[in-house]
This record gives structure tokens, C-alpha cells and sequence, in this order.
């Protein structure tokens, strides 16, 4: 059994903690590596290195930071399929999956590329007599990044490249269930340049969490995950002293209004409910039909696409859906749909009877595609965050109705409306309370140079990631005030100064 380890001072460096867990393989069931839980003691180690590493790094022209990560973009575009296959072989998505996931992360590091033209600062001549005014963006130091299961290349991608672009060290802290990819991101950084200590890898769980939250010397702390684990990571890290983004869990609806496309909306709801096993926190969980009409037409298009699902492991390219992550988190969503049922809900294709009979993969953590019809907002299945394949409908009357039940769900992340009606359209996403907003388009991730995040319980914290938001998380701003002599005033002044 080999074990998964950190990376630090420019290679893997084996855990000393004595603590490791098993990582499996989630289409097959079974367990052939272990990965290491760093240690309190190790946790210090990797960030004194790492603020050792800050003073050279963040002094690097921004330039020259630009070009290490134009360096490890070509790496990536050039390996994307060696980094998708250790995605898929512990996260369970499909190939194709993996590599779109590694195609989003790599075009945030296409935008820290621009780093030399969004770290300018401002510059404002005579703001007095004689007096100049200029403002830069300086880094924070060294900062860290713990990230969710669903994207283990992805999500660490809409942070360190931006962190890093702006000259600050950074601390990944992956998912323990998949976490081979940040070894791997780790190596082509330094094979692409990247000094020594600029960026680590501590594997681990709550232990090394915690080790993060109170470390002095950690400036901030970027989370994406559960919303509960979000709202800890933000009050322990900001009563620390650290700036915290947390971004949390998700419920995202999709309306489809009387005028839509149905084979259009059927189509992308289909992707959006089952594509990644519904592992995404931008996958659609409940479709709101307005109107009866509009939802038996669906539903009647849905079924027979629903039951031709491929479900099978990554190593078969035509799968269109793998498995789930855990054994655990399998039995979790096939208890949601139990209790669907127990709750009145009626189960219209039902993932619970799915058998994979691929020899070798018979033990997989797979669920069929589930659609359950008559959801209404009482039930577990509603409030909840499933993250499987299961797609709720919930019937409502008119927009206003829908709106309405948008607005009444704790979470924000995403939300879709498929209508040909532009007022529609745009009262919707002028009007809705959700952070992302698609209109004809079912996950609407925003693009790198644009900035990633939900509303209400989906995120705590002020800044969203990448884009500009992502720079204005990773920076400061210094104002520097410069009178010249020749403008000099020659007088003491005890009054509060003013320029004009
Ligand atoms: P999780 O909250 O269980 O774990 C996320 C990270 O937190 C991991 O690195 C884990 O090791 C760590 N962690 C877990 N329990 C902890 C504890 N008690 N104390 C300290 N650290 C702890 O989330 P997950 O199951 O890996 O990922 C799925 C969740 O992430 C879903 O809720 C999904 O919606 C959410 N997610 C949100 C977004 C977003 O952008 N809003 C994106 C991706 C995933």
C-alpha cells in the first residue's frame, strides 16, 4: 500500500505524524493507497518554510511570477490527461469530466498571466500644490487554501494561481478523498520554476485544518466546501485575525417557464443533474416548471433520457456518469431518496435499483439517475444539499411562485431561468438573490477573468474567487502620499493637514 504525501522544501516529503487514512477507488471499491494527516508540528514546518520563501518571492517582478505560471500552463495543457486520470481513479468522474475540470482551472492560471497589468496601482498627480498621490498592491505573505472533494484540481486553481501571481506563498490543504492531484500540480510548479517554499502541499484533516486557522503566520484562508465546515472556517479564522473566503454548499433551481425550449431545457438539465454524478455545487437539483402542463411535458421528455444513462467507471470513455465519491456518501444520497419517498414525494425514475455489472466494478459506489416528481419545500429533499444524481421537480403556478420559492431556500450559489421572454429574463436576473445566474444556460460558472461565488449561506466572507475579486482577496493596498520639495511649504501646520 503506497502512501500519499506532502509537498514541501521542492519534493514529496513522507508524513511523520504516525496518522494516514485509506483513499479509494470509488468505481471499484477497494483501497491500494493511503494518504498521510500532517501533524500540528508538520503544519508549522511547511509555513516557517514558506514564509522564508516570501520576502524573495513577493519582490519578483510580477513579470517574471507571470511567466513561471505561463510555464505551468503549458505543463498542464500538455499533461491535462495524466492530471484528469488521477482525478478520475479517486474522485470517480468521468474522463471527459476530469479533463474539463482541469481546462476551467488552467484558464485561471491563463488569467494570473495578466498579473504585471492587474497588479498596477493608481497614480494621481497634485493632488495638492507640488503633491503627488500613488496607491500599490502588495501581497499579504503566506496564505492558505482547503478544498472540497469534487474538484481536486480544479478548485485549488481558483486560488493559488492568483495567490500566487500576486507574491504571495501559498498552503494547499486538499480533500483527503482525492488527493493525488495537488502532489502532482505541486511538481509541475517547481518544474515550471516556482522557488522552493512557494507553494506546499499539507494533506491531512481537521488536525492540519485547525494548525492553519491558528497559525500566526498564515495571513488568510481560502475554503470551498460544506456550508457547516464554511461557517467554522470563517469564525475561527477571522477571530485569528485572517481574512477568510468560505464558500459553501449549494441548492440550485432551475425555472422553466411556459415559452422555453423544452427540449433545449430537458437537454441541459439533463448535464446539470447528472453530469459529475451531481457533484458540483452549480449542478441543478430541482427543476421548477411553471406551470402543470410545462411539468408533465418535461418530465415525459426527461424519463427515457434519464433511463439511457451510461454509468460506469472512467475507464470506459463512453460512461456519461461514475460513481460516488464514498461508500458513505452513497448510502447518504440513497437515504435522501428513501426519504423522499417516506415524505410523500413520488419516485418517478429510481437511481436506488441501478446494478453495475462491469466485471471488476461490481463493488463501485454507484447510484442510478433518480427523478422525483410532486418535492414540495417541506421536504428533506428540498432543504437539503444532496450532492447526487438526483433531480427534484417542484410544480409551481406562476413566476412569482418560483421566484418565491427560490428566494425562501437558505443557500444561493446558482440558479438557471430557460424562457424566450426577455422581460422574464431580465426581471430575473436583475431581481433573483443567488450569486450566479444563467438564463438559457444551466451552470452558469462564471469565466476566470470574472469572479466565482454564491450568496446567503453559500459563501462567508466578502470576496468571491479568481477575476479581480481573487486580486483584491490576495492583495493590499498601500497609498503613499509625495510632497516634492520644490513644493515645499515652509511652516509647521498643527491643523489637520489639507492638499487643495
Ligand atoms: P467538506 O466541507 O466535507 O470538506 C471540505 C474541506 O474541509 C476538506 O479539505 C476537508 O478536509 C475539510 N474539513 C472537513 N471537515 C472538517 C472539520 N470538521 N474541520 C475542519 N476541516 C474540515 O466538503 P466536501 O464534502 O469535500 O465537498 C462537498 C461540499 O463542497 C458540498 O457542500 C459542495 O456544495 C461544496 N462545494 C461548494 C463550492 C462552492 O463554490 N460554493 C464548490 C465546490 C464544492
Amino acid at each position: 500500500m503506497s502512501e500519499i504525501a506532502h509537498y514541501y522544501a521542492g519534493s514529496r516529503q513522507a508524513g511523520t505524524s504516525g496518522r494516514s487514512q485509506p483513499v479509494f477507488n470509488p468505481a471499484t471499491g477497494s483501497s491500494e493507497k493511503t494518504v498521510a494527516l500532517a501533524s500540528t508540528q508538520e503544519v508549522d514546518t511547511v509555513v516557517a518554510a514558506a514564509l522564508e520563501a516570501w520576502p524573495a518571492w513577493s519582490k519578483t517582478p510580477a513579470l517574471r511570477r507571470a511567466r513561471v505560471l505561463d510555464r505551468f500552463k503549458t505543463i498542464l495543457w500538455e499533461r491535462a490527461d495524466q492530471l484528469a486520470e488521477a482525478i478520475s481513479a479517486e474522485h470517480g468522474k468521468t474522463h471527459d469530466d476530469a479533463l474539463g475540470e482541469v481546462t476551467r482551472g488552467l484558464e485561471v492560471v491563463e488569467f494570473a498571466t495578466s498579473a504585471p497589468s492587474f497588479m498596477k496601482g493608481e497614480f494621481s498627480e497634485n493632488v495638492g500644490t507640488g503633491v503627488d498621490s500613488h496607491m500599490i498592491r502588495q501581497s499579504l505573505g503566506v496564505v492558505a487554501g482547503i478544498t472540497p472533494f469534487n474538484f481536486p484540481a480544479m478548485v485549488p486553481m481558483w486560488m493559488f494561481p492568483v495567490a500566487l501571481a500576486c507574491g504571495n506563498c501559498f498552503i494547499l490543504k486538499p480533500s483527503e478523498r482525492d488527493p493525488s492531484a495537488s502532489l502532482l500540480m505541486a511538481e509541475w510548479l517547481t518544474e515550471a520554476g516556482l522557488p522552493e517554499g512557494v507553494f506546499s502541499v499539507v494533506q491531512g484533516d481537521k488536525e492540519a485544518v485547525d494548525a492553519l486557522l491558528h497559525h500566526p503566520d498564515i495571513k488568510a484562508i481560502s475554503f470551498v466546501g460544506s456550508t457547516p465546515i464554511a461557517q467554522y472556517i470563517h469564525q475561527t479564522g477571522t477571530a485569528n485575525g485572517k481574512r477568510v473566503q468560505a464558500l459553501g454548499g449549494a441548492k440550485n433551481h432551475m425555472v422553466i417557464m411556459p415559452d422555453a425550449d423544452l427540449d433545449m431545457a430537458a437537454g441541459a438539465l439533463m448535464g446539470a443533474a447528472f453530469g459529475s454524478a451531481g457533484e458540483r455545487c452549480m449542478a441543478i437539483s430541482v427543476a421548477v416548471p411553471v406551470t402543470d402542463a410545462v411539468a408533465d411535458a418535461l418530465i415525459e421528455k426527461l424519463v427515457p433520457q434519464i433511463e439511457a444513462l451510461k454509468i460506469g467507471p472512467a475507464s470506459d470513455r463512453a460512461s456519461d456518469m461514475g460513481p460516488l465519491v464514498t461508500e458513505q456518501h452513497m448510502n447518504k444520497v440513497r437515504g435522501y431518496i428513501d426519504a423522499g419517498e417516506a415524505e410523500g414525494a413520488k419516485i418517478v425514475v429510481d437511481g436506488r435499483t441501478f446494478k453495475q455489472d462491469m466485471q471488476g466494478y461490481e463493488n463501485g459506489y454507484f447510484v442510478g439517475g433518480t427523478l422525483i416528481d410532486d418535492v414540495t419545500p417541506d421536504m428533506s429533499i428540498w432543504k437539503e444539499e444532496i450532492f447526487g444524481p438526483v433531480l427534484s421537480v417542484v410544480r409551481r403556478n406562476n413566476y412569482k411562485e418560483a421566484v418565491d420559492l427560490i428566494h425562501s431556500h437558505e443557500y444561493a450559489n446558482g440558479v438557471a431561468v430557460f424562457t424566450r421572454d426577455g422581460d422574464v429574463a431580465r426581471n430575473f436576473s436583475n431581481e433573483i438573490e443567488v450569486g450566479m445566474v444563467g438564463v438559457n444556460v444551466p451552470i452558469p460558472v462564471p469565466m476566470a477573468f470574472h469572479s466565482f461565488g454564491g450568496w446567503k449561506a453559500s459563501i462567508f466572507g466578502d470576496h468571491h474567487m479568481h477575476g479581480m475579486e481573487g486580486v483584491r482577496f490576495y492583495t493590499r493596498i498601500k497609498t503613499t502620499t509625495t510632497r516634492w520639495p520644490s513644493g515645499m511649504r515652509t511652516q509647521s501646520e498643527f491643523v489637520m493637514p489639507t492638499l487643495g
